[in-house]
């Protein structure tokens, strides 16, 4: 019996959060269901090749224009993946795989791309970890296009998404994203995706609901089913009956008059009851994100993740290119404290510039400092580059990884001479990214060598569970809110008592632990810019030094 046209509730993961009610608008992808392969003969071989040579040409500019676009309409880590995908497209390998099939196998051009690209994308989903699986997504939107390019077809279903509607789809790749960002969708249901995928990302810079990892989606929502989705719970209900949608624009209100209460008081200071300000600064790694912090009213910036001045690149930035994009992301800063992160980057994030080694365990080997101290010159580049910075601004450095002593001495040690070579004088701060337990229990000795320290809670989490933070089949066990979490931070606290303590790990958004955060002793938090106003506002309703007792303490997750 078909169940359509009944009221039911449906659950997913919800990847960005909000409210939204609209019609469904389901977006197939058509291009999988031409599947049959296209047989040519020996002669054509020759012939075949020059066209897929064509269409990799014609992508690559596509994809170069795109990058750049993207970058300045929207974020520079979108226009960053695109930039990767012309890498991908242009790989000798991929162009030595693509012409063998059309060779052994006497395919046409687009058969090729289809099988070849099919089978990395399925060695790809295969594998476990989320980034594996977001290159499964990345083969299958080149393979898209590069189909496309070779039949001369420019369209994209989404162009007619009708405004108002609510997108759904197994995945969305990232060229739909960019078609997406044209229209204005009240939200996002899919079937793949996790906290860190391309949608996510997306959905969450672009302020849409989006509730990610609902089974069988094609076969439980239709075309114009009306569906009113809230994706603060990860709740979707199909064919909702007048009473739920009552209740449903009962709540919208709400939420819409209390953000615009919030949003008025975004520009003030966060005190607590008692009296206590509490910095509340912004989590940026682009200039737009920095312009959102700002219009959100973020007291400064709390961790500038700095990799994607990196990320994409055949070489890395000279220290003026570095100072040039320090200088116009830190712009709308001015005047205001900013955390610089020495670039954290290594392990499964290779750079191809530093002669990447396999590791057989890469999130537990040469990341973040580690990883700086041994290629030096990079290292010096970023420190001279923020020296500069620096003698114009409140400028600090954060280092990625800290684990030991020595990461804090060696860097102090480079600072030092580069900053005597500059003639700088004035040394800005140096801090320390608190991501493993053994930072975090080693503050009494390493309090004498730093200046301030953040609490980075999504590594701290994945290292103190041994829970891969990309890995959604260990989700369960990736508690960042878990008392194990706050101990090591009361821990930290009681010995460096004098230390400025900070917390920029995604728990530091979440406005239901505040509190708890806020009695470890921090006096400072560092959030997504959306997330600033909602936070302060929290702040304002909690006392410092004696919490408010009616508050009950919630469960963890
Ligand atoms: C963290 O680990 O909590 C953090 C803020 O750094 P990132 O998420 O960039 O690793
Ligand atoms: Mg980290």
């Amino acid at each position: 019996m078909s169940t359509r046209g009944k009221e039911q509730t449906i659950n997913g993961k919800p990847v960005s959060t909000g409210l939204a009610e609209g019609c469904a608008f389901v977006y197939h992808d058509e291009l999988r269901s031409l599947d049959a392969p296209t047989p040519i003969v020996a002669s054509d071989v020759e012939q075949e090749y020059s066209f897929l040579e064509e269409a990799t040409n014609v992508i690559s500019e596509d994809l170069a224009s795109l990058a750049t676009k993207v970058e300045k309409e929207m974020d520079s880590r979108l226009g960053a993946v695109f930039e990767a995908h012309k890498m991908m497209v242009n790989d000798p390998s991929l162009k030595k795989e693509l012409q063998s099939e059309i060779r052994d196998n006497l395919v046409n051009a687009s058969s090729a791309v289809r099988s070849v690209f099919l089978r990395w994308e399925r060695r790809f989903l295969l594998m476990e970890s989320q980034i594996s699986r977001q290159k499964g997504d990345d083969m299958k939107d080149l393979s898209n296009r590069l189909s496309n390019a070779l039949s001369g077809i420019k369209v994209n279903r989404l162009e007619d998404l009708p405004s108002g509607s609510i997108l759904v789809a197994k995945r969305l790749l990232p060229s739909d994203t960019v078609f997406l960002a044209k229209q204005s969708a009240a939200a996002v249901l899919l079937e793949y995706g996790g906290t860190s995928s391309h949608a996510a990302l997306f959905a969450r810079e672009m302020g849409l609901p989006c509730i990610a990892q609902i089974p069988n989606i094609l076969q439980r929502i239709h075309s114009n089913d009306t569906l009113l989705v809230d994706a603060e719970s990860g709740t979707v209900v199909l064919h909702p009956g007048e009473k739920s949608k009552a209740a449903f624009q009962k709540k919208i209100s709400g939420r819409k008059a209390a953000a615009s209460k919030i949003s008025q008081k975004a520009h003030k200071p966060a005190i607590t009851l008692d009296g206590v300000n509490i910095l509340v600064l912004a989590n940026i790694a682009s200039r737009a994100d920095a312009d959102r912090a700002i219009v959100n009213g973020a007291d400064g910036v709390g961790l500038y993740r700095t990799e994607l001045a990196y990320l994409g690149m055949n070489a890395p930035p000279s220290e003026n290119e570095l100072l040039e994009e320090m200088q116009h992301t830190l712009a709308p800063f001015e005047g205001k404290p900013v955390n610089i992160r020495l670039l954290d980057i290594g392990a499964d994030k290779p750079l191809p510039f530093t002669g990447f080694l396999a590791e057989s365990n890469p999130a537990l080997g040469r990341r973040g400092i580690r990883l700086l101290l041994e290629y030096p010159e990079l290292l010096d580049t970023q420190l001279r580059a923020i020296l500069r910075l620096s003698k114009e601004s409140d400028t600090r450095i954060l280092i990625p990884m800290a684990t030991l002593a020595e990461d804090i001495t060696a860097t102090r040690e480079r600072l030092s001479v580069l900053s005597r070579q500059l003639g700088s004088g004035k040394i800005p701060p140096l801090g320390i990214m608190i991501e493993t337990p053994a930072a975090a229990l080693s503050l009494q000795e390493f309090a004498s060598h730093c200046d301030f320290a953040s609490f980075g809670t999504n590594d701290l989490t994945q290292y103190t569970f041994a829970a891969d933070r990309e890995n959604a089949a260990v989700d369960s066990y990736f508690r960042d809110s878990q008392r194990a979490i706050f101990r090591l931070m009361e821990i930290a606290r009681s010995d460096a008592p004098d230390l400025p303590l900070s917390l920029c790990g995604e728990l530091a958004g979440r406005s239901r632990h505040t509190e708890e955060i806020l009695r470890c002793g921090l006096r400072s938090l560092s959030v997504a810019p959306p997330l600033v106003p909602i936070i302060k506002d929290r702040i304002r309703n909690l006392n410092y030094a004696k919490p408010n007792t009616t508050h009950r303490f919630p469960r963890d997750h």
